[in-house]
Protein backbone atom coordinates (compact mmCIF):
# COMPACT_ATOMS: atom_id res chain seq x y z
CA UNK A 1 0.00 0.00 0.00
CA UNK A 2 2.60 2.71 1.33
CA UNK A 3 4.57 1.21 -1.65
CA UNK A 4 2.05 2.05 -4.44
CA UNK A 5 1.59 5.67 -2.79
CA UNK A 6 5.47 6.27 -3.09
CA UNK A 7 5.38 4.85 -7.05
CA UNK A 8 2.36 7.36 -7.58
CA UNK A 9 3.94 10.25 -6.45
CA UNK A 10 6.89 9.81 -8.05
CA UNK A 11 4.85 9.27 -11.73
CA UNK A 12 3.14 12.74 -10.44
CA UNK A 13 6.09 14.52 -10.52
CA UNK A 14 8.02 12.90 -13.39
CA UNK A 15 4.47 13.82 -15.64
CA UNK A 16 4.35 17.01 -13.85
CA UNK A 17 7.95 18.22 -14.13
CA UNK A 18 8.47 17.18 -18.28
CA UNK A 19 6.40 20.02 -20.34
CA UNK A 20 6.87 20.94 -23.62
CA UNK A 21 7.42 24.88 -24.80
CA UNK A 22 4.76 25.67 -27.23
CA UNK A 23 5.42 26.29 -31.28
CA UNK A 24 9.04 24.94 -30.69
CA UNK A 25 8.08 21.57 -28.68
CA UNK A 26 11.16 21.22 -26.66
CA UNK A 27 10.86 19.53 -23.44
CA UNK A 28 11.55 21.44 -20.54
CA UNK A 29 12.27 20.57 -17.32
CA UNK A 30 10.02 22.87 -14.71
CA UNK A 31 10.17 21.97 -10.72
CA UNK A 32 7.74 25.12 -9.59
CA UNK A 33 4.79 26.61 -10.36
CA UNK A 34 3.51 29.32 -12.17
CA UNK A 35 1.81 30.64 -9.27
CA UNK A 36 4.96 30.52 -7.76
CA UNK A 37 6.86 32.59 -10.41
CA UNK A 38 4.87 35.05 -10.82
CA UNK A 39 4.08 35.59 -7.09
CA UNK A 40 8.16 36.47 -6.97
CA UNK A 41 8.05 38.50 -9.65
CA UNK A 42 4.94 40.64 -8.77
CA UNK A 43 6.92 41.84 -6.00
CA UNK A 44 10.46 42.35 -7.88
CA UNK A 45 8.10 44.19 -10.56
CA UNK A 46 6.97 46.59 -8.11
CA UNK A 47 10.05 47.16 -6.33
CA UNK A 48 11.65 47.74 -9.71
CA UNK A 49 8.62 50.16 -10.83
CA UNK A 50 8.76 52.30 -7.50
CA UNK A 51 12.57 52.90 -7.56
CA UNK A 52 12.34 53.44 -10.82
CA UNK A 53 11.38 56.67 -13.24
CA UNK A 54 8.40 55.60 -15.19
CA UNK A 55 7.05 56.95 -17.94
CA UNK A 56 3.59 57.94 -17.41
CA UNK A 57 2.17 60.18 -20.18
CA UNK A 58 4.12 60.12 -23.99
CA UNK A 59 3.85 59.68 -26.57
CA UNK A 60 6.43 56.53 -26.64
CA UNK A 61 4.44 55.41 -23.66
CA UNK A 62 1.30 54.97 -25.44
CA UNK A 63 3.38 53.02 -28.14
CA UNK A 64 5.02 50.56 -25.66
CA UNK A 65 1.50 50.26 -23.97
CA UNK A 66 -0.20 49.78 -27.65
CA UNK A 67 2.78 47.30 -29.15
CA UNK A 68 2.72 45.25 -25.63
CA UNK A 69 -1.12 44.90 -25.70
CA UNK A 70 -0.66 43.58 -29.61
CA UNK A 71 1.55 40.98 -28.87
CA UNK A 72 0.01 39.63 -25.87
CA UNK A 73 -3.00 39.82 -27.62
CA UNK A 74 -1.65 37.80 -30.46
CA UNK A 75 -0.34 34.93 -28.30
CA UNK A 76 -3.72 34.91 -26.48
CA UNK A 77 -5.26 34.40 -29.82
CA UNK A 78 -2.89 31.56 -31.17
CA UNK A 79 -3.63 29.66 -28.30
CA UNK A 80 -7.41 29.78 -28.05
CA UNK A 81 -6.52 28.82 -31.88
CA UNK A 82 -4.99 25.60 -30.90
CA UNK A 83 -7.45 25.25 -28.05
CA UNK A 84 -4.87 25.29 -25.26
CA UNK A 85 -6.13 28.75 -23.30
CA UNK A 86 -5.43 27.71 -20.53
CA UNK A 87 -1.74 28.27 -21.18
CA UNK A 88 -1.79 31.85 -20.08
CA UNK A 89 -4.06 31.50 -17.20
CA UNK A 90 -1.98 33.85 -14.28
CA UNK A 91 -0.48 36.09 -16.79
CA UNK A 92 -2.03 39.71 -16.39
CA UNK A 93 -0.13 41.88 -18.77
CA UNK A 94 1.25 44.98 -17.51
CA UNK A 95 3.53 47.15 -19.91
CA UNK A 96 5.70 50.62 -18.57
CA UNK A 97 8.19 52.68 -20.32
CA UNK A 98 11.00 53.42 -17.69
CA UNK A 99 13.50 56.81 -18.00
CA UNK A 100 16.91 55.31 -18.25
CA UNK A 101 20.03 55.96 -21.03
CA UNK A 102 19.98 51.82 -21.37
CA UNK A 103 19.05 49.85 -24.75
CA UNK A 104 17.06 47.29 -22.69
CA UNK A 105 14.08 45.45 -22.47
CA UNK A 106 12.49 42.53 -20.45
CA UNK A 107 9.55 40.47 -19.06
CA UNK A 108 9.11 38.91 -15.74
CA UNK A 109 7.14 35.84 -15.56
CA UNK A 110 3.58 36.20 -15.70
CA UNK A 111 4.02 39.19 -18.17
CA UNK A 112 5.26 42.17 -16.09
CA UNK A 113 7.18 43.86 -19.39
CA UNK A 114 9.41 47.08 -18.70
CA UNK A 115 11.03 48.99 -21.98
CA UNK A 116 13.73 51.53 -21.21
CA UNK A 117 13.84 55.00 -22.74
CA UNK A 118 17.12 54.60 -24.22
CA UNK A 119 15.58 51.33 -26.65
CA UNK A 120 13.54 53.56 -28.45
CA UNK A 121 16.14 54.88 -30.72
CA UNK A 122 17.40 51.59 -31.53
CA UNK A 123 13.90 50.33 -32.32
CA UNK A 124 13.23 52.92 -34.32
CA UNK A 125 9.76 51.53 -35.49
CA UNK A 126 7.01 49.99 -34.69
CA UNK A 127 7.89 46.91 -35.77
CA UNK A 128 11.34 47.12 -34.64
CA UNK A 129 9.75 47.78 -30.51
CA UNK A 130 7.40 44.85 -31.75
CA UNK A 131 10.39 42.90 -32.52
CA UNK A 132 12.13 43.15 -28.96
CA UNK A 133 8.74 42.88 -27.07
CA UNK A 134 7.65 39.68 -28.86
CA UNK A 135 11.03 38.24 -27.98
CA UNK A 136 10.92 39.39 -24.14
CA UNK A 137 7.49 38.23 -24.20
CA UNK A 138 8.58 35.21 -25.53
CA UNK A 139 10.68 34.39 -22.84
CA UNK A 140 7.90 34.67 -20.41
CA UNK A 141 5.69 32.50 -22.13
CA UNK A 142 8.00 29.66 -22.50
CA UNK A 143 8.54 29.97 -18.58
CA UNK A 144 12.60 30.26 -19.51
CA UNK A 145 12.46 31.79 -15.75
CA UNK A 146 10.85 28.85 -14.07
CA UNK A 147 13.26 26.35 -16.16
CA UNK A 148 16.48 28.13 -14.72
CA UNK A 149 15.00 27.41 -11.22
CA UNK A 150 14.33 24.66 -11.83
CA UNK A 151 17.91 23.84 -13.67
CA UNK A 152 19.27 25.50 -9.81
CA UNK A 153 17.30 22.36 -8.22
CA UNK A 154 18.70 19.77 -9.85
CA UNK A 155 22.16 21.22 -9.52
CA UNK A 156 22.16 21.74 -6.19
CA UNK A 157 21.29 18.28 -5.75
CA UNK A 158 17.37 18.52 -4.81
CA UNK A 159 16.48 16.40 -6.98
CA UNK A 160 16.30 12.98 -5.75
CA UNK A 161 14.07 10.43 -7.37
CA UNK A 162 11.78 14.11 -7.54
CA UNK A 163 10.26 13.68 -4.46
CA UNK A 164 12.75 16.42 -2.27
CA UNK A 165 12.14 18.41 -5.13
CA UNK A 166 8.81 18.01 -5.25
CA UNK A 167 8.90 19.09 -1.67
CA UNK A 168 11.22 21.95 -2.35
CA UNK A 169 9.20 23.04 -5.16
CA UNK A 170 5.59 23.17 -3.14
CA UNK A 171 7.34 24.94 -0.28
CA UNK A 172 6.56 28.08 -1.38
CA UNK A 173 7.75 30.16 0.96
CA UNK A 174 10.86 28.24 2.99
CA UNK A 175 13.61 29.99 3.07
CA UNK A 176 15.48 27.12 1.23
CA UNK A 177 13.47 27.85 -1.78
CA UNK A 178 14.11 31.82 -1.14
CA UNK A 179 17.75 30.97 -0.82
CA UNK A 180 17.47 28.49 -4.08
CA UNK A 181 15.46 31.39 -5.99
CA UNK A 182 18.30 34.41 -5.45
CA UNK A 183 20.79 31.88 -6.53
CA UNK A 184 19.13 31.38 -9.76
CA UNK A 185 18.47 34.73 -10.69
CA UNK A 186 22.22 35.31 -8.94
CA UNK A 187 22.30 37.55 -5.39
CA UNK A 188 23.51 40.52 -4.47
CA UNK A 189 21.52 43.09 -6.35
CA UNK A 190 18.18 44.13 -5.52
CA UNK A 191 15.50 41.24 -6.58
CA UNK A 192 14.35 43.34 -9.65
CA UNK A 193 17.71 43.78 -11.02
CA UNK A 194 18.52 39.86 -11.05
CA UNK A 195 15.74 39.19 -12.88
CA UNK A 196 16.45 42.14 -15.59
CA UNK A 197 19.91 41.10 -15.51
CA UNK A 198 18.70 37.69 -16.00
CA UNK A 199 21.60 35.64 -18.20
CA UNK A 200 19.29 33.01 -20.44
CA UNK A 201 21.51 30.50 -21.85
CA UNK A 202 21.56 30.15 -26.27
CA UNK A 203 19.09 27.63 -26.42
CA UNK A 204 16.93 30.22 -24.71
CA UNK A 205 17.66 33.08 -26.61
CA UNK A 206 16.99 31.11 -29.97
CA UNK A 207 13.54 29.48 -28.76
CA UNK A 208 12.60 33.14 -27.64
CA UNK A 209 13.27 34.27 -31.14
CA UNK A 210 11.43 31.83 -32.78
CA UNK A 211 8.39 32.44 -30.50
CA UNK A 212 8.16 35.81 -31.01
CA UNK A 213 7.91 36.69 -34.29
CA UNK A 214 5.43 34.20 -34.61
CA UNK A 215 3.67 36.93 -31.97
CA UNK A 216 4.77 39.42 -33.31
CA UNK A 217 3.41 38.16 -37.23
CA UNK A 218 -0.10 37.52 -35.51
CA UNK A 219 0.08 40.72 -34.03
CA UNK A 220 0.20 41.87 -37.71
CA UNK A 221 3.73 43.09 -37.59
CA UNK A 222 6.11 41.77 -40.76
CA UNK A 223 7.92 39.63 -39.37
CA UNK A 224 11.37 40.27 -42.06
CA UNK A 225 11.38 43.55 -40.06
CA UNK A 226 13.04 41.30 -36.94
CA UNK A 227 15.96 41.20 -39.04
CA UNK A 228 16.18 44.85 -39.85
CA UNK A 229 16.08 45.52 -35.98
CA UNK A 230 18.91 42.77 -35.42
CA UNK A 231 20.78 44.38 -38.23
CA UNK A 232 20.31 47.80 -36.32
CA UNK A 233 21.58 46.84 -33.19
CA UNK A 234 24.49 45.12 -34.28
CA UNK A 235 25.74 48.09 -35.73
CA UNK A 236 24.86 50.29 -32.33
CA UNK A 237 26.96 47.84 -30.99
CA UNK A 238 30.02 48.66 -33.35
CA UNK A 239 29.60 52.18 -33.21
CA UNK A 240 29.66 52.51 -29.08
CA UNK A 241 32.50 52.24 -26.62
CA UNK A 242 30.20 50.33 -24.61
CA UNK A 243 27.86 47.48 -26.02
CA UNK A 244 24.09 47.95 -25.38
CA UNK A 245 22.86 45.65 -22.47
CA UNK A 246 20.43 44.56 -24.10
CA UNK A 247 23.12 42.58 -26.46
CA UNK A 248 24.90 41.78 -23.52
CA UNK A 249 22.40 39.36 -22.28
CA UNK A 250 20.89 38.93 -26.35
CA UNK A 251 23.95 38.48 -27.90
CA UNK A 252 23.43 39.48 -31.99
CA UNK A 253 25.35 37.81 -33.96
CA UNK A 254 25.72 36.76 -37.70
CA UNK A 255 24.79 33.05 -36.45
CA UNK A 256 21.04 34.90 -34.73
CA UNK A 257 20.69 36.91 -38.32
CA UNK A 258 20.66 33.76 -40.05
CA UNK A 259 18.74 31.78 -38.30
CA UNK A 260 15.76 34.39 -38.04
CA UNK A 261 16.10 34.23 -42.14
CA UNK A 262 15.65 30.67 -42.04
CA UNK A 263 12.56 31.18 -39.29
CA UNK A 264 10.87 34.03 -41.41
CA UNK A 265 9.21 32.22 -43.81
CA UNK A 266 7.11 29.79 -41.54
CA UNK A 267 6.40 33.34 -39.27
CA UNK A 268 5.87 35.09 -42.73
CA UNK A 269 2.62 32.10 -43.35
CA UNK A 270 1.15 33.45 -39.91
CA UNK A 271 1.68 36.79 -40.62
CA UNK A 272 -0.81 36.10 -44.17
CA UNK A 273 -3.26 33.91 -42.68
CA UNK A 274 -4.33 36.18 -39.29
CA UNK A 275 -4.32 39.54 -41.69
CA UNK A 276 -7.03 37.91 -44.16
CA UNK A 277 -8.50 37.06 -40.83
ZN1 LIG B 1 16.35 37.14 -24.76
Amino acid sequence: MKRTFAFGLVLTVVVWACSRVPISNRKQLLLVSDAEMNQQALVSYKQFLDTNRVVNSSQSTAMVKNVGKRIAAAATQYFNDIKHPEFLEGYNWEFNLVEDKQVNAWCMPGGKVVVYTGLLPVTQTEAGLATVMGHEISHAIAKHGAERVSQAYVSQGLLVGGQVALGVAMANKSSQAQNIWNTAYAAAAPAAMNIALLRYSRQHESEADHLGLIFMAIAGYDPKEAITFWQRMANASKNSQKPPLLLSTHPSDEQRIEDLRRLVPEAEKFYTAYRSR
